[in-house]
């Protein structure tokens, strides 16, 4: 077993990690500021240095790389700003990847090439008012009317909703009870019957854009259906990928706190030396490194496992629910370290805080994460209902 990143990967993350601090510092700020979502002349600089679809085959214009690269590539852009991050995170985690893997030829070949050259972002959207752990409980419908589908309905906490160009949105696409019913379909932002509510904020998250989403009778072709009724284990186990994307977000906040805090205690100085040589303060940032390398291994491991394939649902719930929960803590200690400079907007960390309290809630909760690895651990699936 090798622990090391080849001599290729090393060099892919120092490429991306130079170009991030270089090209995107000065742009996260005005993102957090304005709470707006970067633009196309982002994408493009993203997609010249061949980071959208990172892990996506070559022939729809991705990487043909691994998913570990394409973690190497998120976590560098993330700990500038997980909000850039996020075109990075959807082309080579999130809806892309439902596209590529169950998506018929020319549904891939419409969009993924678009994907990667930067030209849309596609969103992901599960959620609904009475359906977010209890995701099976959703309602919006999709009615099969000879060569087309419509759909009727309200989606919810969308990451990207009216902003994204393209949403994989889950619906019922028979009348089948539960998840039986479930499939997925691409809706493109300029569809008639499509509306978006009113602009949703976060507590942190800022620049990543969210609003309830309305389906009207919206009426698109049939060959817009990505997994048909009956698909929704396929689309879980596409989410698996998801959750290690997830996990390096959660992780690049975590350890982009820990890079800032550790200069900072070498150059804070309380009590006439600086405050490393207190060994309370030693002990912290001890706790803090222990739990991102951790937190590290158990994403490569859920992602060096799936190889070309998809992950298993025991690996990346644990890389995620381990990564959501230590983010909350090391970013917590990080504050504590630097005092009122670390709770003041001045300084970096209290966007790290709130940014890193998301992820545990988005891509299904932390309990239920753990709900997941029991599951696996004894090879069946604990009914919530019952
Ligand atoms: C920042 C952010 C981004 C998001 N992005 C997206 C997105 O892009 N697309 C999308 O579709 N959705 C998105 N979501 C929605 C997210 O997936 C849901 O919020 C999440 O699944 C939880 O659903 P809920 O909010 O309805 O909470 P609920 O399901 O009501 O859960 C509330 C609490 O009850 C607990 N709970 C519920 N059921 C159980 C159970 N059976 N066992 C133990 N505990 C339980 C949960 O753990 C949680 O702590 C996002 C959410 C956030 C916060």
């Amino acid at each position: 077993m090798d622990f090391s990143l080849n001599e290729e990967q090393r060099s892919l993350q120092e490429t991306v990690k130079k170009f991030a601090k270089n090209e995107l510092t000065e742009i996260a700020k005005k993102v957090e500021l304005e709470d707006k979502a970067v633009d196309k002349s982002v994408l493009k600089k993203f997609s010249d240095l061949g980071i959208l679809g990172v892990n996506l085959p070559k022939k729809y214009g991705g990487g043909g790389m691994s998913h570990l690269e394409a973690v190497l590539v998120l976590e560098e852009v993330a700990k500038i700003s997980i909000a850039i991050a996020f075109p990075i995170f959807e082309s080579s985690f999130g809806p892309a990847l439902a596209i590529s893997n169950f998506a018929s030829e020319e549904l891939r070949n419409h969009v993924l090439p678009k994907i990667c050259s930067g030209e849309i972002v596609v969103a992901v959207s599960m959620s609904e008012p009475q359906a977010g752990s209890a995701l099976t409980d959703l309602t919006t419908n999709a009615r099969i009317e000879k060569d087309h589908i419509v759909i009727n309905g309200q989606k919810r906490w969308c990451s990207g909703a009216g902003h994204a160009d393209g949403y994989v949105v889950y619906c019922r696409l028979s009348d089948e009870p539960g998840s039986k019913g479930i499939g997925a379909v691409y809706i493109e932002k300029e569809t008639n019957g499509f509306t978006f509510g009113k602009r949703e904020h976060h507590m942190g998250f800022r620049g990543v854009h969210s609003a309830d989403m309305y389906f009207d009778n919206v009426r698109i072709s049939k060959s817009n259906i990505i997994v048909p009724a009956g698909g929704f284990k396929k689309l879980m186990e596409a989410f698996d990928l998801e959750r290690c994307g997830n996990s390096t977000m959660s992780l690049a906040c975590a350890q982009s706190s820990y890079d800032y805090v550790l200069n900072y205690v070498q150059e804070r100085k309380q009590f006439g030396k600086a405050i490393i040589d207190f060994q309370a303060v030693q002990l912290q940032l001890a706790e803090m490194k222990m739990k991102l390398d951790a937190s590290r291994l158990l994403i490569y491991r859920a992602v060096v496992n799936a190889d070309k394939s998809l992950p298993s649902i025991g690996e990346s719930s644990i890389a995620k629910c381990f990564a959501n929960e230590i983010t909350r803590e090391v970013t917590g200690k990080a504050m504590q370290l630097m005092g009122g400079y670390g709770y003041s907007k001045e300084f970096p960390i209290e966007q790290k805080m709130r940014d890193a309290w998301g992820w545990g809630i988005a891509g299904g909760s932390i309990d239920i994460q753990k709900t997941n690895i029991a599951s696996s651990l004894i090879g069946r699936r604990f009914d919530q209902r019952k």
